[in-house]
């Protein structure tokens, strides 16, 4: 199947900022989390699109290998699966070419490299108290995980685990193709360099077995979109190797009140046009507690005012951001008979000598009738 381009994944255009692509894809990570819908397939395969083309274009070299390159950047060396390299596995490829090219790539001897499991990707959506406080919390999921039955080791039996008589336990095998002496996996032992004679009858032999797993993770305070907290080891465990590691990721809810945009956050605070026009010291809500705030005599709707150090100290800043309140000034409704009669005068009052009350009126009606 024909991949799908990545921004056209994260609906983004060729030239959005790191920011556009960071939202867009938070957007589709809330939309497809599996939490939300569970057992939906469609969704989960969203989901990992969405992830797959963020990590491309949110790393800005990786970004630019695809914009040169497509999808191909990315799977160039690996021949896809089994395309023209005969079944072999990345390692082989390279194992050959450490071969043909002698010592060219450090040493000549070749090292036997350690097994290594995948990691892991766990999305853990945040409010924004959450993210800018920090949490603890407890986190389930299934993956690979060492069999209880043979404690990881595949067999009933620690004794009948036999070294491989082909390779010796190499787990790779040398074979003569024309010039060229070419390791390949060993085919008895499928690379293990081991034989189980008698397979454990839980994993049959694997050594692991998926398993609901608990943790608490703790996330450091002032977390945002797209980090992600690293648990060594937590990732999938395969037999006869080093565990991968589990990065949960964090995505952060919208809040109802506040917008945060790294340190700073933002929210809108409606103002009554009584306020506005004569002023006055409201109480606004800040993440923690709240503050008062001096709203001077003719205050607009969409002025800003900033309050220093209200805001959010990012996980790896020393420095706390500023609160920007963006004026609202809100058209009174649902008045009543006293309220009503109020504005006529007001109004009647503003019909003689209005406009000087009104200074953006002014200038537009003055700019009308040039
Ligand atoms: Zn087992
Ligand atoms: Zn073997």
């Amino acid at each position: 199947m024909a991949k799908r381009d990545y921004y056209e994944v994260l609906g983004v255009s060729k030239t959005a900022s790191d920011d556009e692509i960071k939202k867009a894809y938070r957007k589709l990570a809330m939309k497809y989390h599996p939490d939300r819908n569970p057992d939906n397939a469609e969704a989960e395969e969203k989901f990992k699109e969405a992830a797959e083309a963020y990590e491309v274009l949110s790393d800005d070299e990786k970004r630019s290998m695809y914009d040169r390159a497509g999808h191909s950047a990315f799977e160039g060396g690996y021949g896809g699966a089994g395309g023209g390299f005969g079944g072999f596995s990345a390692e082989d490829i390279f194992s050959q070419f450490g071969d043909i090219f002698g010592g060219a790539f450090g040493g000549g001897g070749r090292q036997q490299r350690q097994r290594r499991g995948s990691d892991l990707r766990y999305v853990m959506e945040l409010t924004l108290e959450e993210a800018v406080k920090g949490v603890k919390k407890t986190i389930t999921f299934t993956a690979p995980a060492p069999c209880e039955t043979c404690d990881g080791k595949g067999s009933k039996n620690p004794n009948d685990v036999e070294t491989c008589r082909t390779c010796h336990g190499a787990g790779q095998v040398r074979m003569q193709q024309g010039f060229f002496s070419v390791q390949q996996t060993c085919s008895t032992c499928r690379g293990q360099g081991k034989i189980i004679k008698n397979p454990c009858n839980s994993c049959h032999g694997s050594g692991v077995a998926d398993r609901q797993q608990t943790l608490e993770v703790t996330i450091p305070a002032g977390v945002d979109n797209g980090d992600r907290v690293r648990l060594t080891g937590k990732g999938e465990a395969i037999r006869d190797g080093q565990a991968g590691d589990l990065y949960v990721e964090v995505v952060v809810r919208e809040h109802e009140i506040f917008q945060r945009d790294g340190a700073d956050l933002y929210m809108d605070v409606p103002v009554s046009i009584a306020d506005a026009a004569l002023g006055k010291e409201i109480e606004i809500p800040t993440l923690d507690g709240r503050v008062s705030l001096k709203i001077p005599e003719g205050t607009q709707t969409g002025k800003l005012f900033r309050l220093r150090a209200k805001g959010v100290r990012p996980v790896r800043s020393s420095m706390v951001g500023d609160l920007l309140c963006r004026i609202v000034v809100e058209t009174p409704v649902n008045l009543n008979s006293r309220q009503r009669e109020l504005l006529k005068e007001l109004q009647a009052s503003f019909d003689g000598d209005g406009h000087a009350a009104s200074p953006k009126k002014k200038s537009f009606f003055d700019r009308l009738f040039d």
